[in-house]
């Protein structure tokens, strides 16, 4: 049966494949180089103790040290840890930024621990893992389940055990202790300047089209936010409460409101409500940003699927399979490691800021993630067309793997790994 981890899997042996990379290196890029797993005792404040089992998958450094998100989520397996770390090598070599790729875990719904009892496990998560984070080593941030605030406690931690400031170990850290305020935004907001892209590519421009968007989290609120204040109309927003539908448009701010003071996009006050979380997916719209979790479209729904282009604001959210099926319906799959790469665009200037001590104001640092993310699109962009009119590709996934792939064989062969 497929998973997650052997859909990525099967990406990245296509990608070898297509880009005729030895065997050898197949083997090297599909393989994480280390994983470590560890006990984090926790003395809960109701006196109970009780131990949580954490992660951390480092998956490749040819290009640089180790970089990836920590996700805090119920359903959380090693195997999920390894896809979305290997996704992380490829994010990073495409987005061209010298980083590895990483992700961290900790098998817990977040939502059921007091404050006391989550700072305690974000602590506790440090403390096991000190001695293979670092600066120079590899460097977390928030994923699924995980926040500023948790990474402010991790910094905060670590700091301790090194007895100095650490910034540039954890990212996405609160502005306060030197964190940049576009990462707050700069996953979602990475999705809009790419879903602009696409539709200038593809559709004639963004003006006007509809846009429905799947999961309300950090990722999706601000996908939704600023493809409307670029000019599209989102007609669809959903979270596990249910689906709102409006043709006229949603005001995205007010469901934003909504959503973090209710906990639920349902109670949004106007437009149809559909208890399906799914239904999302199937609205009639011309971009879809599936932006909540993986393996989301599958041969059992794609074909419900009416959008034109997808841009995949979450990790792995469509299998290969279903994705084969969107092709051949001509729709456009912007990969996840291309689509969502502005969370780690962002984390990395603020990284160089941390190391060098030195502050870029807000507005500079959301041009340089736009200028990074922007070029990341039209080199894929063109790779794609140039390798599809010679039949060779069929995805735009195809030719990203190949460009991703591509820098890390170089890597790899330059330092006498192969
Ligand atoms: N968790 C995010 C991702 O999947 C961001 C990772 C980072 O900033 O290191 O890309």
């Amino acid at each position: 049966m497929s998973s997650f981890l052997s859909d990525v899997i099967k990406n990245i042996r296509r990608g070898c494949e297509l880009g005729g990379f030895p065997e050898e290196f197949y083997e090297l890029v599909s393989k994480p180089e280390r994983i470590v797993i560890v006990k984090i005792p926790v003395k809960l404040s109701d006196g109970k103790l009780k131990v949580f089992e954490g992660y951390r998958v480092q998956h490749n450094s040819a290009l640089g040290p180790y970089k990836g998100g920590i996700r805090f989520h119920p359903e959380l397996s090693l195997d999920d840890d390894i896809a979305l770390a290997t996704i992380m090598t490829l994010k990073n070599s495409l987005a061209g930024i010298p980083y590895g790729g990483a992700k961290g875990g900790v098998k817990v719904n977040p939502k059921e621990l007091n404050v006391k009892d989550l700072e305690a496990l974000c602590r506790g998560y440090v403390r096991a893992l000190k001695d293979v984070l670092g600066e120079y080593l590899d460097i977390p941030a928030p994923d699924v389940g995980t926040t500023s605030q948790m990474m402010a406690w991790m910094f905060d931690e670590y700091s301790k055990f090194v007895g100095r400031n650490a910034p540039a170990v954890f990212t996405a850290k609160p502005p306060i202790i030197h964190g940049n305020p576009v990462r707050e935004y700069a996953t979602g907001f990475g999705c809009a300047v790419i879903s602009k892209e696409a539709a200038e590519k593809y559709l004639g421009g963004l003006e006007g089209r509809r846009v429905s968007i799947q999961g309300f989290g950090n990722t999706g609120q601000w996908h939704a936010y600023f493809i409307s204040k670029m000019g599209a109309k989102v007609v669809a927003i959903s979270d596990t409460s249910g689906t709102v539908y409006d043709p006229e448009g949603i005001d995205v701010e007010l469901a934003m409101k909504v959503k973090n003071t209710t906990g639920k996009v349902i109670n949004y006050p106007r437009g149809e409500k559909i208890s399906d979380p799914q239904a999302a997916l199937y609205v009639d719209a011309d971009i879809l940003g599936p932006d909540a979790i993986e393996r989301q479209i599958t041969l059992e729904n794609v074909g419900k699927v009416k959008a034109k282009i997808v841009v995949e604001g979450a990790n792995g959210p469509t299998t290969p399979e279903a994705e084969l099926k969107l092709t051949e319906r001509n729709v456009i799959v912007v990969p996840d490691f291309l689509a969502n790469a502005g969370g780690v665009v962002m984390s990395y200037l603020e990284w160089v800021e941390n190391l060098q001590w030195y502050i870029w104001d807000e507005e500079e640092t959301k041009k340089k993630l736009e200028d990074i993310m922007r070029k990341n699109f039209l080199r894929t962009y063109k790779k794609f067309e140039e390798l599809r009119s010679t039949g060779k590709v069929k995805t735009m996934r195809d030719a990203a793997l190949v460009l991703a792939l591509e820098r890390i064989y170089e890597a790899m062969k330059v330092r006498g790994w192969l």
